[in-house]
């Protein structure tokens, strides 16, 4: 187990300024503010720690906060994806709860870095918990001098805020996300002009995931190549894993990039109740699902999941013991998707809605020749042909769904009943 985002959780009240300060925390910033690191110092340290997005898209960050037009004039941002939603996901509302303060630092050092003197930490609706402990730690930051404008006389200015969304799952889309922060209805908006260019209020802005910006101060004060070499080629450093599903103890684990999924599912403890294992879905609901015999010869990385045929996303481990029906748990992961589409475009405002209902009456006992080539046709039909990434991820599970376990959906379409429950 590794501790970059989630330090000090043996400690009381793990999530004070007191105790982040104890273990090293904000030297990097203050650092910062005597004049001693340059924003391309931090670039190249960046880059050389191999930190990719920790939201799902995977995108280096380095790279990331190098294309900010730091010299531009006017006003920029940086925003902190906290909208974490995705089924499958638990990783950053404890990074909230237990180490708010290293997603501060984590901000205003990108602040420095790309010249925005402002930020904003967009937090899922739901996440009371972690939003007050976050604005608990603001507080703390602002008093302690941390915050605010020329802080400790540096001449650097940075402010940030907390922002409470309403609980829709398209706003982790990073347009919609800057559209709600806007006070706008929350709908991902079209691209080209990216956030980078044209973002927030129209600025240029920058996005990262609450798990990427907690890792940045780590990684500076023990430099890129330390976290580099936590993990494996093309996957620097370490990464929370949330495993849930039929595991004996379900949580969050902090582990190397390239530990092998067999570990990591020890370490949950194990099948629960000594089931065997059937399924594993390794980045969250939206990314396609694996067999047990392909799941226990990965390792958890970007390259050794897409090896496996399915993608790292955010690291939402999903394991099924053979209790599991396929058809029904897919049924219910449509569902999901066809309730959070955000209406704009036709491909998943109309397929979300074929594939759940196509599916229910599957469940329904009701399901008839043809309608596997149904599923698969409007998969393909939504995937790639809508504005964000929520048609993609309501059409990829279906088509590992019905390619790993046709069987189970063939005999429920002509017994009308589950292959597994009878
Ligand atoms: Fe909205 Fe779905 Fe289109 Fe995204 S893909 S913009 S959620 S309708």
């Amino acid at each position: 187990m590794n501790e970059v985002c989630f330090k000090n959780l043996d400690k009381k009240d793990s999530w004070s300024l007191a105790v982040y300060e104890a273990s090293g925390g904000y030297s990097v910033w203050r650092k910062i503010l005597r004049g001693e690191l340059t924003p391309e110092q931090i670039i190249d340290e960046l880059k050389a720690s191999g930190l990719r997005g920790r939201g799902g898209a995977g995108f280096p960050t380095g790279l990331k906060w190098s294309f900010m037009p730091r010299n531009s004039a006017g006003q920029k941002y940086v925003v902190c994806n906290s909208d974490e939603g995705e089924p499958g996901t638990c990783k950053d509302r404890d990074i909230l709860r237990y180490n708010p303060h290293a997603v501060i630092e984590g901000m205003a050092i990108g602040g420095f870095v790309m010249n925005a003197t402002t930020g904003y930490n967009y937090i899922r609706g739901e996440f009371i918990e972690p939003f007050n402990r976050f604005e608990g730690a603001l507080k703390e930051a602002y008093a302690a001098g941390l915050l605010g404008e020329n802080i400790s006389d540096s001449g650097v200015d940075f402010n940030l805020y907390a922002h409470l969304g309403a609980g829709a799952y398209v706003c982790g889309e990073e347009t919609a996300l800057l559209e709600s922060i806007e006070g706008k209805k929350g709908q991902p908006r079209f691209k080209p002009p990216f956030p980078a260019n044209v973002g927030l209020y129209g600025k240029p802005t920058t996005i990262n995931n609450t798990e990427s910006f907690a890792s940045v101060a780590d990684i500076l004060s023990k430099g890129g190549k330390w976290f580099a070499d936590l993990g494996v080629e093309n996957s620097g450093g370490c990464k929370l894993f949330s495993v849930s599903g039929h595991v004996k103890n379900p949580a969050n684990f902090e582990v190397s990039m390239g530990t092998p999924f067999k570990d990591l599912l020890e370490m949950a403890g194990g099948m629960r109740d000594g089931a065997k294992l059937k399924a594993v879905i390794p980045g969250g609901s939206s990314t396609p699902v694996l067999t047990a015999d392909v799941a226990m010869a990965m390792t958890m990385d970007y390259d050794g999941i897409e090896k496996a045929g399915s993608m790292l996303g955010a690291g939402s481990v999903i394991v099924m013991d053979e209790s599991t029906c396929m058809v029904e748990t897919l049924t219910r992961l449509a569902h999901f998707y066809y309730d959070e589409s955000c209406g704009q475009c036709t491909p998943c405002r109309e397929g979300t809605g074929w594939l759940y209902r196509a599916l229910k009456r599957i469940t329904d006992g009701n399901g008839k020749d043809g309608d596997i080539e149904l599923l698969l046709n409007v998969q393909d039909k939504i995937m790639g042909n809508t504005i964000c990434a929520l048609g993609d991820a309501a059409a990829m599970p279906v088509e590992s769904f019905l390619r790993n376990f046709r069987e189970e959906f063939e005999y429920y379409i002509e017994h009308g009943k589950s292959m597994v429950k009878g």
